[in-house]
């Protein structure tokens, strides 16, 4: 069996693992990658500058989300693993040129805590009221229509925390605009606790409950298992490796067999043949029984058009955001005291170009030298496509002369020369899951489903962080080793 994958990102690569494993362990199957870049990875990307884990991509991913852990312990990356410093964890809000922290007790930006959210300098008195009132609010309909994120949080809590914490927060997970992400997808819990119970922050607070209890009674089984009192410790937020997302690469890039990997080769063009598919890559046809396309969807689009016009263009409608990551790297000394915490968002109603900056020294120890402090700037998104075009010198400035501002310190921008700086581009390599994004979703995979052998993965579809693309790559590859031949297949072809 001769299965092709479109795209070495992370879930073209956990696809391939998957393969390889296979083989190694005497199956059939037989298996290219190809990717159009020089390089794999896709988005992750990262570089140890002067002893400093720099990531131009994601520098991390969620802990509650197993794949990504997993995947790294059976490539034996176990020992490199690394919790975020979540003692140190605080996130900032810029609120008219002030770091104002997120109020204790939020979750998923639901207010939990009364105290806090009352004493909190990020919402006005309006605000606060109408976070108080939402205790009220009546349980909602099942059976809405998708709608937006703003609106859904705007029904609850106002505009102020659409302007305030939503839009920061998803355009710093996503660079994304609240007012186009769907809720039903970026926030399904949300919508759900909505329809049970009303008002989110009595949701919240009864699924908290729940799970303390659920803690209690794993921690009483332990217990009794074990005899010992002793608690598990807590797992932190977010995971990262040692020396960065490309020992995950390259762990898995080890395990491949070079003669399947073929770099800096686009496909071109994929046929639909009577028992099996045809791809040009390089300027060669060659057969395959499965193809993986673990391209973007908007690339995947301008392929499986000319297969099936209708899914091309469900494909090339899933709009995605670019975005630029920018490093800086300073002697901490020269900048006098720094606040604590992980860093900062900006809403857009500040008018800035920065949408958001880890405090990379401080969200995860031991990746910078002592002494030495990292700020990795976020700018672009779905509202300033434009600045891609800017030169690296003038979006340096502008990170520059925005922290300045933002920090209090006028020598970012002027006395202290950063002593190393990087600047990344990802042009539309982000994923948005728009309203009516789940439809799409049947949509394609009805399609899908009529193409045997064909399977899909990546960021466009379920998931969006590096857990999600992992789980749907490898799944993607096991589909395709137990399906690859079979003419009628479930909607599970397109996993999700
Ligand atoms: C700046 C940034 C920060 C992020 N931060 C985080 C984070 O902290 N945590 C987290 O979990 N997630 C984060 N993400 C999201 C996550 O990194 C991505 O969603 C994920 O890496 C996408 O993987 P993918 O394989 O789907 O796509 P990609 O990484 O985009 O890979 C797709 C590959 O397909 C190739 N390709 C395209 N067309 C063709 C063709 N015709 N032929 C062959 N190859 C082709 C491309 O060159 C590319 O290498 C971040 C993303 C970005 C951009």
């Amino acid at each position: 069996m001769r299965i092709a994958i479109i795209g070495g990102g992370i879930a073209g690569l956990a696809a391939a693992y998957e393969l390889e494993k296979a083989r190694a362990a005497g199956s059939d199957v037989e298996y290219k990658l190809f990717e159009a870049r020089e390089r794999l990875g896709g988005s992750l990307a990262s570089e140890i500058v002067n002893g400093a884990v720099l990531e131009r991509g994601p520098d991390s991913f969620l802990t509650e989300k197993p794949a990504a852990a997993e995947l790294c312990r059976e490539l034996g990356l176990g020992a490199e693993l690394v919790p975020s410093n979540d003692a140190a964890r605080k996130t900032y809000i810029v609120v008219r040129n002030r770091l104002v922290p997120l109020p204790d007790g939020l979750m998923f930006l639901v207010p939990t805590k009364l105290i806090p959210t009352a004493l909190t300098r990020l919402f006005s008195l309006s605000t606060k009221m109408r976070m108080g009132l939402e205790l009220l609010l009546p349980p909602r309909p099942t059976n809405q229509p998708d709608e937006s994120v703003a609106t859904l949080v705007e029904r609850h809590f106002g505009q102020e925390a659409v302007d305030r914490l939503a839009d920061p927060l998803l355009s710093g997970i996503y660079g994304g605009d609240a007012s186009q992400l769907s809720a039903r997808t970026v926030l399904p819990g949300l919508v759900k606790m909505e329809s049970e119970h009303g008002s989110l922050t009595r949701g919240m607070l009864a699924a908290h409950r729940q799970m303390r209890l659920k803690a209690r009674n794993t921690q009483q089984k332990e217990k009794g298992a074990t005899g010992s009192s002793a608690r598990s410790a807590p797992r932190s937020i977010f995971t990262a490796l040692r020396g960065g997302m490309q020992q995950l690469v390259d762990a898995i890039q080890a395990r491949l067999d070079p003669a399947a990997v073929h770099l800096s080769t686009p496909v071109s063009r994929i046929e639909k043949t009577e028992d099996g598919w045809k791809i040009e890559a390089g300027g060669n046809w060659e057969r395959y029984d499965g193809v993986i396309v673990a391209s973007p969807a908007w690339a995947a689009g301008v392929l499986l058009g000319p297969v099936d016009q209708v899914l091309g263009e469900e494909l090339a409608a899933i709009p995605y955001s670019s975005s630029i990551t920018i490093n800086l790297v300073y002697d901490e000394a020269q900048l006098g005291a720094l606040p604590d915490g992980f860093g900062f968002l900006v809403p857009a109603k500040e008018g800035r170009t920065m949408l958001a900056c880890t405090f990379v020294h401080r969200k995860f120890l031991g990746r910078t030298p002592t002494g030495k402090a990292v700020f990795r700037a976020f700018l672009g998104g779905m509202k300033n496509e434009a600045l891609l075009t800017s030169t690296d010198e003038a979006l340096v400035a502008i990170v520059r002369r925005e922290l300045g501002e933002i920090l209090g310190k006028e020598i970012f921008d002027r006395s202290v020369e950063p002593e190393s700086v990087q600047v990344s581009r990802w042009r539309r390599a982000m994923a948005q899951y728009a309203v009516g994004h789940q439809e799409r979703m049947l949509r394609i995979k009805a399609r899908v489903a009529e193409l045997p052998g064909l399977r899909l993965a990546g960021n466009a579809y379920d998931g969006i962080g590096i857990p999600d693309c992992i789980r749907l790559g490898r799944q993607a590859a096991r589909d395709s080793m137990a399906k690859a031949n079979q003419v009628s297949e479930s909607a599970s072809q397109l996993v999700g």
